[in-house]
């Protein structure tokens, strides 16, 4: 599309902020006060792995921000269904694991699956949208096929740890191949890591040689 007519698209439909909601211009993802605020929640993984008592089976992680303020506005937009927030972060996050993972030793990306009923409820996968982003960023393949998730119609975050590890069976391994593969496994939030953890035993289980761990937002206490 021209300029002109991006130009005419934002008069009649005006683009807004994802994480706040104000007005900003047609090619932005988000305003520049949320820019900000995203800017000092910058977290790396180190410190989420720092607080942990249990070993986890990934061989490392990257991840963006601490899940609060405009990061955790961002991640709510996104699966309300505004997409422009996931790929905006998901770019960020392709960054992140350019940065601080031995990126080239990976084969291919994969991300936590939604099963049937999530997805209808919602419209769409949003970790699927971040997974993605990052394989095209990466220039890795976008493995979908790997795992899957079953419909239990519990929501995640109403549980307790112990609860959270139960539920987290629902997650299962297709019988795709993944033998030797190095998967870079996406996420949107890191709360305790029960989701990760299952899907990375998983994988591990299936043959894949390591696997590393990529989120947009850690879970950190204040
Ligand atoms: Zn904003």
């Amino acid at each position: 599309m021209n300029r002109a007519a991006l130009l005419l698209l934002d008069l009649l439909y005006p683009n807004r902020c994802d994480c706040c909601g104000v007005r900003i211009r047609y090619d932005a993802a988000v305003c520049g006060q949320c820019a900000g605020q995203l800017a000092d929640l910058r977290t790396p993984y180190a410190v989420w792995a720092q607080q942990q008592t249990e070993a986890v089976p990934w061989a490392d992680g990257a991840a963006v921000w601490r899940y609060a303020d405009a990061a955790r506005s961002g991640i709510l937009a996104m699966k309300d269904g505004m997409r422009g927030f996931g790929r905006y972060a998901g770019t960020a996050l392709a960054a992140e694991v350019r940065a601080h993972l031995p990126a080239e030793t990976v084969t291919c990306v994969t991300w936590t699956p939604m099963g049937r009923a999530r997805r209808r409820r919602q419209g769409y996968a949003h970790a699927e949208l971040l997974g993605k982003t990052v394989a095209r960023e990466l220039h890795l393949p976008a493995r979908g096929d790997l795992l899957s998730e079953t419909d239990t119609g519990t929501r995640q975050h109403s549980l307790t740890r112990e609860e959270r590890i139960e539920h987290a069976k629902r997650f299962l391994y297709t019988g795709a191949d993944v033998r030797g593969e190095t998967v870079l496994l996406c996420d949107d939030i890191l709360t305790t890591g029960s989701t990760l953890r299952r899907c990375t035993e998983l994988l591990l289980d299936a043959g894949a040689e390591r696997v590393y761990i990529a989120v947009i937002a850690a879970a950190l206490p204040h």
